[in-house]
C-alpha cells in the first residue's frame, strides 16, 4: 500500500515503500506518483521489480494516456530500469532528465520508443507544470550523478531529493517520517560519505534550499524527513566530509 504524503484539493503524493523487495538482494527504494485532478507523474519510477504495481495504483487515478510527465533523478538503474514498459503503456509522457543523459535513456527502451520523448534538463534546472501544479528541478549536480536533479513539489512543499538523504533500512521503518535527526544519522553517514562526491557540493545545495518553504525531504531509499529534521538534516549534510574530500594515495594502490 502506498503512504499518502499530501492529499488536499486534489492534488496528492503518494510513496511507494516496497515494490522491489526480493528477501534483501535489492536496495529499498522509494517509487513517487503525484496526482494532480485527472493527469500526474512519476517520481524515480524504479526497475521492473517496481513496475507492475506502481502501474496498477496510477491507474486508478487517470487512464496511463493522461500521465504527463517522468521524472528522473538520474539514470541509474533503481531510477530508470523500467522505462521501456513506462514508454510503451503511456501514450504522451514526456521524460525528464538530466541533459547529461538524455542520450544515455534509449538504451533502456527498444529503438524508437523514446523518439521526441526526452526533455534534456538544464544543468541550471527548471519548472515544470503537472496539471495545474508546478514542479521545480533543483540543480543537484554530483549529488550523487554528475548530472542530477531533485524535484520540489510547490503544492504540497515536498522535496524529492534523490539519493540525498537516503537512509539504508528496510521493511516498515522506511515508511514512517523521521522528525528529528540524531538517532537516524547512523543510517545515513556510511552512505553519504561514499556516494555524495564532495562537502563543497553539499555546501551550495545547503545554501540553495534554505530559500525554500519544504515541509518534507524525501529521499529515494529509506525514511522521509519532515518537521524539525528538515533543518537539522540541511546543517548536518552542509558539514560533512565525503568523497574525494576523504581519499588519498591509500586508497589508489594497485591490488597486490
Ligand atoms: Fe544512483
Amino acid at each position: 500500500m502506498p503512504i499518502e504524503l499530501f492529499n488536499q484539493k486534489g492534488h496528492q503524493c503518494l510513496m511507494f515503500t516496497d515494490l522491489c523487495d526480493e528477501g534483501g538482494e535489492v536496495v529499498q527504494s522509494n517509487q513517487f506518483l503525484i496526482v494532480d485532478g485527472d493527469t500526474g507523474a512519476i517520481i524515480d519510477p524504479g526497475g521492473n521489480l517496481a513496475y507492475g504495481e506502481l502501474y496498477l495504483a496510477m491507474t486508478r487515478f487517470f487512464p496511463p494516456q493522461q500521465l504527463s510527465a517522468i521524472f528522473a533523478s538520474h539514470a541509474d538503474p533503481d531510477i530508470i530500469a523500467s522505462l521501456d514498459r513506462w514508454t510503451t503503456t503511456t501514450a504522451s509522457a514526456r521524460i525528464y532528465i538530466s541533459k547529461l543523459w538524455e542520450r544515455f535513456v534509449p538504451h533502456f527502451c527498444k529503438p524508437g520508443k523514446t523518439t521526441g520523448r526526452v526533455v534534456g534538463i538544464p544543468d541550471a534546472g527548471m519548472r515544470i507544470a503537472v496539471g495545474r501544479s508546478e514542479l521545480i528541478a533543483l540543480p543537484a549536480h554530483f549529488m550523487h550523478s554528475e548530472g542530477n536533479f531533485q524535484f520540489f513539489d510547490t503544492t504540497s512543499r515536498i522535496l524529492f531529493s534523490g539519493d540525498l538523504g537516503a537512509s539504508i533500512i528496510s521493511g516498515d521503518e522506511a515508511k514512517i517520517p523521521v522528525t528529528s535527526l540524531a538517532k537516524h544519522i547512523p543510517r545515513m553517514e556510511g552512505f553519504h560519505r561514499r556516494y555524495m562526491v564532495s562537502n563543497k557540493i553539499l555546501r551550495l545545495w545547503a545554501q540553495m534550499v534554505r530559500r525554500l518553504p519544504i515541509e518534507m525531504i524525501v529521499p529515494q531509499h529509506g525514511a522521509p524527513m519532515k518537521g524539525a529534521a528538515v533543518g537539522e538534516f540541511i546543517n548536518w549534510i552542509e558539514q560533512l566530509p565525503c568523497g574525494v574530500d576523504l581519499l588519498s594515495e591509500r586508497d589508489y594502490v594497485v591490488p597486490a
